[in-house]
């Protein structure tokens, strides 16, 4: 039987608990016994989101997250500021042009981050900003924001900060309260080792008065409705009630590990990853000053067909790794590291991706990557 070892930026493996966790015949939602679920799991996500705010639940996927802050935040005609430096930033700004607002879009060279300084410019040009939308992990290039310091420019004014944390939440830091972060969007398939259906997103109280201001239509996302029912222990909709119960699982690990803990743990695997791809003479696509610890990417040589090398681990070895999006499909790999992952697991993918690229004729000595992550592991 063949293994499928998950390397990818969500979805993400699921530890054998959650997993009977799921298998758990359902409950009705309209319960005390759910209740209690949801208590459980909104209290271990403040936690993880590190915050007091209300954390609102959805079922959908990431987006859906990120759609319900655009359409109870925006109406018609609203600035926003955008930054895309990569395929999710860019979502911010379909998002907003959905809704008929009017981004100003920082476009920033993939691989690299969004220069704080850049948003604050922006904000003293046009006050009247509603919202500004960054990425704290955007998957599609390995790059991590400064949220601590775009936090610090936005909370002088009067527009709301919104972070997609979609894969990175609990595996980077993201301050929610010390820093200052309006709205956190993220989702059960990334770093909550959990399938995709389940979405959440914090909202603190100067991010609800606008969305009480706010005339834009909306319905399924409404938060106001989350909001009523958030204090009643209740959803407005009908929940992933399974996926929810799971999410109690999954939470107790985060708990149980200590979130400072767990991050320094993601760190060593990053470090581990990265220490690996230099010693196969391969570089790294995002820049040393904003390399993200939730995923690597990795820029293959001229002659090496990433499409062909991510089927090939995948299909003949059983090892799953991200190829590229956009621009870099074909010439990028991105192997992730959040989520149930162990050194073992990286030491597995990095070999599996050695055996890869010796077949497709890239000259190496067999077994450098693997030595240069195990020294990373075992220092
Ligand atoms: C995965 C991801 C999303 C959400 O994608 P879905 O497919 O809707 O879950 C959003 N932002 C980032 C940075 C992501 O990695």
């Amino acid at each position: 039987m063949k293994r499928n070892l998950l390397l990818t930026p969500g979805p993400t493996q699921i530890p054998a608990d959650v997993c009977a966790a799921l298998g758990r015949p359902i409950i009705h939602h309209r319960t005390p016994q759910f209740q209690d679920n949801i208590k459980e799991a909104i209290e271990g996500l403040q936690y993880v989101f590190q915050t007091k705010n209300e954390i609102y639940l959805l079922a959908s996927s990431g987006t859906g997250a990120m759609e319900a802050a655009v359409c109870n935040l925006l109406s018609p005609g609203d600035k926003a500021i955008t930054v895309e430096g990569g395929k999710f930033g860019e979502r911010w700004t379909e998002l907003c042009k959905a809704y008929n607002a009017e981004p100003t879009v920082i476009e920033v060279e993939w691989g690299t981050a969004v220069d704080p300084a850049k948003i604050k410019e922006l904000l003293d040009q046009a006050p009247e900003t509603k919202a500004v939308f960054v990425t704290l992990n955007e998957t599609s290039t390995g790059v991590v924001s400064d949220i601590e310091a775009i936090a610090k420019i936005v909370k002088e004014t009067s527009a709301v900060l919104v972070v997609d944390a979609v894969s990175g939440l609990g595996v980077v830091d993201c301050q929610t309260d010390k820093w200052g972060v309006d709205i956190v969007c993220s989702a059960s398939h990334k770093g909550f080792m959990l399938p995709p259906g389940l979405a959440f997103l914090s909202v603190s109280d100067k991010a609800y008065k606008v969305i009480e201001a706010s005339t834009n239509a909306r319905y399924y996302w409404d938060l106001r409705k989350s909001k009523k029912a958030f204090a009643a222990t209740d959803t407005p909709f009908t929940p992933a009630i399974g996926i929810v119960v799971a999410l109690c699982e999954s939470l107790k690990k985060f708990k149980a590990e200590g979130i400072d803990n767990l991050l320094a743990n993601y760190g060593r695997l990053a470090e581990g990853t990265r220490a690996a791809a230099r010693a196969l003479g391969l570089s790294l696509f995002a820049k040393d000053d904003c390399i993200s610890n939730v995923l690597t990417a990795i820029s293959l040589p001229e002659d090496v067909d990433g499409g062909k090398l991510v089927k090939t681990m995948r299909d003949t070895y059983g090892i799953s790794v991200a190829g590229g999006q956009g621009h870099l499909k074909g010439k990028i790999i991105r192997i992730s590291h959040m989520g149930c992952i162990d050194e073992y697991d990286i030491l597995t993918g990095i070999s599996c991706l050695e055996k890869t690229l010796k077949e497709l004729g890239y000259k190496f000595e067999l077994g450098v990557g693997v030595a240069a992550a195990q020294k990373v592991f075992n220092a």
